[in-house]
Parts: C-alpha cells; sequence; structure tokens
C-alpha cells in the first residue's frame, strides 16, 4: 500500500446534544453517574472500550449513534436534564456552604499540592490511596464552593496498567495518554496565553506546560514536562508517576515545588493559604522563601516565618522509609545555585532539612515541609499520635502528645463512591437533597428504615454484577494467556453468588500483608470448602514496579488461585483501578484489611466499602480504629503492639479465623424465611449509619477549613501586612529567645501535702531567673497527667502558673492545681517562650524543665 499521509475524521456533534462537548471537559460528570449515563447510552460497549472516557468517547462514536440519540425525545429529556442540573452546580451565585458561612473569605484562594490526583479511571495519574484522596479532596472542595486551585503533575504516560502473566508475574504496561483523548486543555494566563514555566536542573533549564483540568468549579493545573524546548531526558522527567532513580525523583519534586509556585504565578493567583499533601511538594516553601528574600528583600529567617504561617501540611506516612529523603549529594547538586538566592549558605541549607538516618544524615522531605509549615496534621487519629512520636526530635522537650502535629482523619467524596442503584435507594430514604448533607449523622438515621429486603436485594444485584465483571476480566486474561476453551469455560464460572465474598485490594505494599489470611491453608480451606457455608476471596493490587517483595505477593496469591482446591474461590482481579475498586466496594460482602498496626495511616478503601453497606473486617488500625463500634463490622486483634512480627502475625491471624468462623460466617449464613439475613443486613446498615457521615469527604474539608484553612489564611493577612512587618519582628524575637535560653534557670516545688483527696489542691511554686531577659516573653505552667509506659505524658494537662512578682534576681510564679479525678500523677514545671502570634504554642520547641 502506498500512503501520502494520515488524516483524522471527528464525528460532528448535532447541534440538539452540542453540550456534550462541554460537559465533557468538566470531570463533574465523573461522580454524575446521569452524565456518564448521557455518553455510555449512544454506544454501551464503546463506552467500555474508552474506559469512560466521554472525551475519547465523542471522538470516536459514529456519527449515527450520536445522530439517532438527537432525534431520540428519551434521550434529549435526559440531556436536558443533566445540562440543567450542571448548570445550576456551575453557578456562580450557587449557594454554597463556603460562600453561605464564609462570605468574605471568596478571595482567599487555597492552593493545594500534591503529586498525584486520582479522579476517574480515565486519568490513570494516580497509584494508590493518596492521589485517590487528592481527587476526592478536590471534589469536595467544588462541592462546598471553596476557593480552591490543585497543582500536580500530568504524567503523559500516568501511573501503569497491570498484567499479570501466565506465570502470575506482574507486567507494567505504560501506555503513552493522548492528551487530546483526556478532558485536559492548555492552562492560560490572565492575558490568555499558554503557560510555560521553567526551572534550574543542573546545568540546564527544564520547562513544562500547564494543563488545566476543571473538577466542577474548581481547576486543577497540572505541569508536563514533554515539551520541545526540553532536551529528550528531560522530555520525560514527568513521564510516569514514581518512576526512575533519585536523581529523577528529586528532579520531579523540584518541577513539582518550584515550577508549581511559578505556575500558580503565571496564572496569575495569589493564594492566601499553601497546602502540601504529603512532602513531595515541599520545596514550594523553598520558592516562596526565595520570592520573599528577593522581592521583599526580607532575611532568609523573616520569609520563613511568613511561609509558615500559611502553610499547612499534611503527613501521610508512618513507615519511616517511605517519607521521601536525599543524599546530601544529590541535594547539593540541584540546589548550589539556589541557596544563594534564600541568602543562606549550604550548611544553613542543609541543616534545615536534616534528617540523622542509620546510614548517615539526609535531607528529609517531611523535615523540611514540617519547618516550612506552621499547620502540621496526619490523617486519622492514631496517625497522628505516630507522627507525634516519629517528628518529636525537632522539638526536644516537648511531651510528645504536645508535639504540634494534629490530625484530621481521611474520608471519601460520597458521590464519586456510591453506585447509582445505592444513590436511588438513600434518595427514597434519606430524602430530597440528602447529597449536600452527608457530613450529618442526623440524615443517615433514615438508613434503619430502609427495608431489609430492599437493601439485599441491592446488594445482591451489585453482586452479580461485579461477578460478571471478574468473570469477564478472566477471560480476557485467558485469552492473552493463549488457553484453550476448557480453561475458557472455568473461567465464565468463577464465584458463587451465594457464597460469603471477601474483598481485599490495595496497593501490595508488604506491611498490608495480603496473604495472612493464607497462614494456616489447611484451615482456610475447610472455610472455603464447606459445603453449607463456603467462602471465596477477591484479591486485586498493583505492586510499585520496583518493589519485589510486593510483586512476589501476587504471584503468590494468583498461583494458589490456579490451584485446584483453590479455583474459582480464589480470584486474583489484574488492574486495580477506580473503576474495580468501585465495583469491589459495592460487591463483595465483607471488605478484609490487615495491615500491620500501626502502619496504615488511615486507609480509605475500607471508608468506600462501609458506605456501601459492606461492613468491614480490619485491623484496628487508621481509621478503623476510630470507626469501629462492636455494631458496624469486626475487629481483628487486639489495640497493642507487639515484640516482633512473627508473633504479630500470627496473633493477628489467629483472631482472624475464629472471628470468621465464630461469628461472621455463622450470622451470614442465617437466613430468615424470606431467605434474607437479617442479622447481617443490620450489620450492613450499622456500618452505613456510623460511618457514612463521619468517614465523608465533605466532614473532611469542612475540618480542614476550620481547624486549619481560615486560621492560616488569617495568619496570611497578619503575617504579611506593611511589608511583613510581623514576620520580621517574630524572626528577630525567636533569635533572641534562642539566644537567651541557654542563660535562663527554672527552679520549682511544691507546697502542701502531695497526697491528696479529690477537691484537694496543691501549690505550685516556681523561680525563673535572670528576671531582666525572661520578662513576658516567657510563661511558665504546670504539665500533669498520668505516665505512659515510655515516661511520657498519656494526656498531658497544663495549668499556667500566674506571675506574682520577683524576688531578687527571679520572677516567681504560682498556681493551684486541683486534680479533677483520681490516680497517680507526674507533674513538671516548665518555661517556654511566649508571643501572641505565634502559629502554635508549642511551635520552637524550647522547654526548659525545672528539676
Ligand atoms: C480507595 C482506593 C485506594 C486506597 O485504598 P486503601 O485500602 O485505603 O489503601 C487505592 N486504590 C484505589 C484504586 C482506590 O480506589
Amino acid at each position: 500500500m502506498n500512503t501520502i499521509g494520515k488524516i483524522t475524521v471527528l464525528p460532528k456533534l448535532p447541534p440538539a446534544i452540542a453540550r456534550l462537548e462541554e460537559l465533557a471537559y468538566n470531570l463533574w460528570w465523573s461522580w454524575e453517574t446521569s452524565a456518564q449515563d448521557l455518553y455510555a447510552r449512544l454506544d454501551p460497549a464503546l463506552w467500555e472500550a474508552v474506559n469512560h472516557n466521554p472525551v475519547k468517547m465523542l471522538r470516536s462514536v459514529r456519527q449515527d449513534r450520536l445522530d439517532a440519540a438527537a432525534a431520540d425525545p428519551e434521550y434529549l429529556q435526559a440531556y436536558e436534564r443533566v445540562l440543567s442540573a450542571f448548570d445550576a452546580y456551575m453557578d456562580p451565585h450557587a449557594d454554597t456552604w463556603f460562600r453561605r458561612e464564609f462570605p468574605d473569605r471568596q478571595d482567599q484562594v487555597i492552593a493545594y499540592f500534591s503529586a498525584e490526583f486520582g479522579l476517574h479511571e480515565a486519568l490513570p495519574i494516580y497509584s494508590g490511596g493518596l492521589g485517590i484522596l487528592s481527587g476526592d479532596h478536590c471534589k469536595a472542595a467544588s462541592d462546598l464552593g471553596l476557593p480552591f486551585i490543585g497543582v500536580g503533575f500530568l504524567y503523559p504516560q500516568g501511573y501503569f496498567t497491570q498484567r499479570i502473566d501466565a506465570e502470575g508475574r506482574q507486567q507494567a504496561e505504560y501506555e503513552k495518554i493522548d492528551f487530546a483523548e483526556v478532558p485536559a486543555v492548555p492552562a492560560r494566563d490572565p492575558q490568555g496565553n499558554e503557560v510555560l514555566v521553567q526551572v534550574e536542573l543542573p546545568g540546564r533549564r527544564v520547562f513544562a506546560k500547564v494543563w488545566r483540568i476543571q473538577v466542577g468549579r474548581i481547576p486543577i493545573f497540572l505541569m508536563d514536562t514533554d515539551v520541545e524546548n526540553n532536551a529528550p531526558q528531560d522530555r520525560e522527567l514527568s513521564a510516569r508517576l514514581y518512576g526512575g532513580d533519585r536523581e529523577m525523583r528529586i528532579s520531579q519534586e523540584v518541577v513539582l515545588g518550584i515550577g508549581g509556585v511559578r505556575a500558580v504565578r503565571a496564572l496569575g493567583y495569589a493564594p492566601a493559604v499553601w497546602h502540601m499533601n504529603e512532602g513531595h511538594s515541599a520545596f514550594l516553601g523553598l520558592e516562596r522563601v526565595r520570592e520573599m528574600v528577593q522581592g521583599q528583600k526580607l532575611s532568609f529567617d523573616e520569609a520563613v516565618e511568613a511561609v509558615r504561617a500559611d502553610t499547612l501540611f499534611t503527613t501521610h506516612t508512618p513507615v519511616p522509609a517511605g517519607n521521601d529523603a536525599f543524599a546530601f549529594d544529590l541535594v547539593e547538586k540541584f540546589f548550589s545555585h539556589y541557596w544563594g538566592q534564600l541568602g543562606i549558605d549550604r550548611n544553613r541549607f542543609m541543616d534545615f532539612a536534616r534528617q540523622e538516618l542509620p546510614w548517615g544524615p539526609q535531607y528529609s522531605m517531611t523535615v523540611l515541609a514540617l519547618r516550612l509549615s506552621g499547620f502540621h496534621n496526619g490523617v486519622s487519629r492514631l496517625h497522628g499520635h505516630v507522627s507525634r512520636r516519629m517528628w518529636r526530635f525537632l522539638w526536644p522537650g516537648t511531651p510528645t502528645e504536645q508535639v504540634p502535629i494534629g490530625h484530621i482523619t481521611n474520608g471519601v467524596h460520597t458521590k464519586t463512591w456510591l453506585v447509582q442503584e445505592l444513590k436511588d435507594l438513600y434518595l427514597r430514604y434519606l430524602g430530597e437533597g440528602w447529597q449536600e448533607q452527608v457530613q450529618d449523622p442526623a440524615l443517615w438515621e433514615a438508613v434503619d428504615q430502609i427495608p431489609d429486603q430492599e437493601l439485599w436485594a441491592v446488594h445482591q444485584q451489585r453482586k452479580e454484577q461485579l461477578i460478571q465483571l471478574v468473570r469477564d476480566r478472566l477471560q480476557q486474561q485467558m485469552v492473552r494467556h493463549g488457553e484453550g476453551t476448557r480453561r475458557m469455560d472455568l473461567a465464565g464460572q468463577v464465584l458463587n453468588p451465594n457464597a460469603l465474598t471477601i474483598g481485599f485490594a490495595r496497593r501490595f505494599a508488604t506491611y498490608k500483608r495480603a496473604t495472612l489470611i493464607f497462614r494456616d491453608i489447611e484451615r482456610l480451606k475447610r472455610l472455603l470448602h464447606d459445603p453449607e457455608r463456603p467462602i471465596q476471596i477477591i484479591f486485586s493490587g498493583k505492586a510499585h514496579p520496583a518493589d519485589e517483595p510486593g510483586k512476589a505477593l501476587i504471584q503468590q496469591i494468583y498461583q494458589l488461585s490456579q490451584q485446584p482446591e483453590f479455583q474459582g474461590k480464589i480470584i486474583f482481579l489484574e488492574n486495580y483501578d477506580i473503576n474495580i475498586a468501585r465495583h469491589l466496594i459495592s460487591g463483595v460482602d465483607l471488605w478484609l484489611n490487615n495491615p500491620r498496626r500501626p502502619h496504615e495511616a488511615s486507609g480509605t478503601s475500607g471508608q468506600k466499602a462501609a458506605l456501601s453497606g459492606v461492613p468491614n473486617f480490619s485491623v484496628l488500625d487508621g481509621w478503623w480504629v476510630e470507626g469501629y463500634d462492636g455494631t458496624n463490622g469486626w475487629a481483628i486483634g487486639e489495640e497493642r503492639e507487639y515484640k516482633d512480627q512473627e508473633t504479630q502475625d500470627e496473633a493477628d491471624a489467629l483472631s482472624l479465623y475464629s472471628t470468621l468462623e465464630n461469628e461472621i460466617i455463622p450470622l451470614f449464613y442465617d437466613r430468615g424465611a424470606d431467605g434474607v439475613p437479617h442479622g447481617w443486613v443490620q450489620k450492613m446498615k450499622n456500618a452505613i449509619r456510623t460511618c457514612a457521615p463521619r468517614f465523608s469527604m465533605r466532614r473532611m474539608v469542612i475540618d480542614y477549613v476550620t481547624q486549619y484553612y481560615l486560621p492560616a489564611a488569617e495568619k496570611h493577612v497578619a503575617f504579611t501586612a506593611d511589608g511583613c512587618a510581623l514576620a520580621r519582628e517574630l524572626a528577630a524575637w525567636k533569635a533572641r529567645m534562642r539566644q537567651i535560653w541557654p542563660s535562663l534557670q527554672l527552679q520549682a516545688w511544691l507546697e502542701g501535702n502531695s497526697e491528696l483527696r479529690i477537691g484537694d489542691g496543691v501549690t505550685v511554686e516556681a523561680r525563673l531567673r535572670p528576671r531582666d531577659m525572661a520578662g513576658t516573653d516567657v510563661v511558665v505552667e504546670a504539665v500533669y497527667g498520668e505516665p505512659n509506659e515510655e515516661g511520657d505524658w498519656r494526656a498531658p494537662q497544663v495549668l499556667p502558673l500566674e506571675p506574682v512578682g520577683s524576688e531578687g534576681d527571679a520572677l516567681c510564679f504560682r498556681g493551684r492545681l486541683v486534680p479533677d479525678s483520681s490516680g497517680q500523677f507526674v507533674l513538671g514545671v516548665r518555661a517556654r517562650p511566649h508571643h501572641p502570634q505565634l502559629v502554635h504554642p508549642y511551635e520552637m520547641g524550647l522547654n526548659l524543665w525545672a528539676g
């Protein structure tokens, strides 16, 4: 064949349905199932083939399908309904929570930085929980009407598609995303020009083009280095999420943090709050320091004060190795041209983010982020505690529970994760408008009114759909493996729609212990093969391509699933993504999660399951410590720590089997005369009622607004006024406090009996010298409470001591402590610097303890 070129002919949208194009470019459709239906109805098979991507759909659908839809009154009616809902949502005067509650905060933009955004399966720029959380965060920020922008990467090859070969090995396939086929458009600056930002990498400049993705009311700006101005290796720099070596990683983080700030500026934003979701973006703080040092002639320390005041950092990793850190010589290579622009030298630059690790000092992105933010949080109550313990070395002498790292427990975006059948059901019982108040526990009380048969029927329907999906996917896999008809037929019959079906799906990181349930394989076989009450398990999940132990776990499960005694009962479903997740969390009967406590920072997949009426069976780690109430699912193991991993695994496995055998299986198979397991359905309802509001993304973002975004925006205004006068003052004050601190002395003692009865008090006396140095800049307080095993306070309470004059060279302080509960308390007295404008009272980590 002789050809002279290629042409692409795209279908043309008939005027009657012309706005399908506009709608395709707003990810509003990603949580509005009715909007997705408009595309799916055009050609259901094609809709599957394009991975539910409306932009690609409109480029590939046949013209006659479009013409037919445009002439179909029923279709047009649905079209009108969806578009009027869309217009109502996008109305600039729409009544949103944030506009209603904070009308004078509309122009205080929050800039949210994340290395990944999990918005929809058609946009594979996420790897797991962190990305899904970012995507859901943006969606809820849109729903609530926050002035909010996201910043991240548009990876041209994204995260990989997982294929399992016939030996059970994970194969990572990267497909180049054609940006013409995803809902992204070039971002434009206020003059209407496309935006190209540049950063300096060793010996060269790298450019990044900025793309814009519209998520309801809010934009996400995503950078891509695959542009002509770049050298070939730099064009590949943002090709893949978490790909490449350390040098690639730090390059990506430079683009994300430093390039990200430059993009925000080029686009014309002046954010009042900066939120770093995980440490990957921590260089953004350095870039902002540079801006102020260069532009406003602040010193490094002054600029740091100004940056800290309006920056929030959320940490996600309780596993030390999960925290990004770089060797000093690598950092030197990338930043030797940069620290001078910050007004500091190499030592100062390195020390600022220094962490001593067993293999030597490292430049820690978490330390950097903690130092460049005045607000910091973990992502569940337990994770807050773990994070305070992990990072307390940055606040020496501070009781662990007073380390200034708080927590906001993660949640999920209800509308994204709830399948249409359940949305319809909840609408019937929770009432019109329920989606706009999902954070309200009172709303969910009505779940108890759903008749058992109705909830069970919807669940059974979802389960059958899941089983169909599994069979289809397995058959596709068999075709790839070159299998014959016998194996194909077997794949078409796997899973029993009446058997108790357990789901386990998440990243295959080893701490998640995917194979724990195989620990006693004979015991598991008995459960799988019980003739009356069988169980079956569906696994799914990707291992990071460089994680050999994680990949070995996948292989192990796959190979077991091929053995005759597990065939059809243990399934490994390949390519876990948002689509598979949505099917699993609503289609299995029980959601299993057995990480090695306390390694799961929060976890969110179990929240999605609970919302869909699938009870959790989980280790008391992450969010489940808060979610579990004895009625809404089951716990594995105890809330404790073990001497070693082997002991922990053994204890958790025993607990898992016995709860499964003695409680879960009997309850599931206890059927009423109508065939419905009423006791089980009650658990389902309890799971929905108790978890849906508390672990909603709406509740989470409201918490971020009230606990962090609003206070940070207030600090922003205070710190930047008058040429950053307050930042300058505070930096000078801190320097003075650090200087006088070593020469202060504190003495303290108790006056009176140390054995008290409830209602009695004891007087605490303290003397701080020298008096002229401390003045009003230091407060003295008693800290007391029950001790924990580590000789620290479990829940320290604070009694401020009153200044009561002076004695010679000393300032005198006194307080009367009247404990309101009985017990053994330990009490300490400390002095700490005090300034009313500190972001957090304990932020300096200067403590002078008496005695
Ligand atoms: C929710 C979700 C996750 C997070 O799962 P966890 O079990 O909380 O770690 C990861 N991947 C996908 C595709 C998800 O939907």
